[in-house]
């Protein structure tokens, strides 16, 4: 069993190794972008709330997305592990995982960090599509699938993320840079940060992970 927090900027693989990664561990994913995603999709009042800042590019608020995932980590599945796939972005965020974990007897085993050079970045995120029902994330360029359009795995419609525009990258950069990267020195000091090179591929990325025996 692992439960792990995948950290790392926006474009940096941690959505495409967790869908992996979820499936060889069989521990839940928790991404709170698809939560937020399907909440605003589903019309209800945390949709309401994040759909916003989610289209500027700037992070949902703490108490917002605390709640979240404070309601997600009630449900019993995250006894048997989890992959935490954008969360926390926030110093604030990531205390108040450290209290959730704490009531609910639970531990992290590592906080991976997937170290990928800026200049990556844009290109990867523009050519991102993902399937709207699994969730598979494909890259037009880099990681196509075979029919236009359509998940090889599931055979559903894939999606080109409203935020994931060259102009709304460079804000979701800035929020990173400002506010997620401290994040960095927060779990050194808990000796829990472990680090990967995700400028290769995500075979490579998966045996990397692999390799941290988590
Ligand atoms: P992601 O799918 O992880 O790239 O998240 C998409 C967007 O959802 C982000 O740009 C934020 O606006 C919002 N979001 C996701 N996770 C968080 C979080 N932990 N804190 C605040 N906002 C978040």
């Amino acid at each position: 069993m692992s439960s792990v927090i995948l950290l790392g900027a926006p474009g940096s693989g941690k959505g495409t190794i967790a869908t992996r990664l979820k499936s060889e561990w069989e521990v839940a994913h928790i991404s709170t972008g698809d939560m937020f995603r399907e909440a605003i999709a589903n019309k209800t009042a945390v949709g309401q709330k994040a759909e916003g800042y989610i289209k500027s590019g700037s992070l949902v608020p703490d108490e917002v997305t605390i709640e979240v995932v404070r309601e997600r980590f009630s449900k019993p599945d995250v006894k048997n592990g989890f992959i935490l796939d954008g969360f926390p972005r926030t110093i604030k965020q990531a205390e108040a995982l450290n209290n959730i974990l704490a009531e609910q007897s639970l531990e992290l085993d590592g906080v991976v960090l997937l170290n990928v050079p800026s200049s990556l970045i844009v290109d990867r995120i523009t050519g991102r599509r993902s399937c709207t029902k699994c969730g598979t994330i494909y890259h037009l360029k880099n990681m196509p699938p075979k029919q236009d359009g359509i998940c090889d795995k599931c055979g559903s419609g894939l999606m080109h993320r409203k935020d994931d525009t060259e102009e709304v990258v460079k804000d979701r950069l800035s929020a990173y840079n400002d506010l997620t990267a401290p994040l960095i020195e927060f779990y050194r000091n808990m000796d829990l940060l472990l680090e990967i090179d995700a400028s290769t591929n995500p075979d490579d990325m998966i045996r990397q992970v692999r390799e941290l025996d988590l």
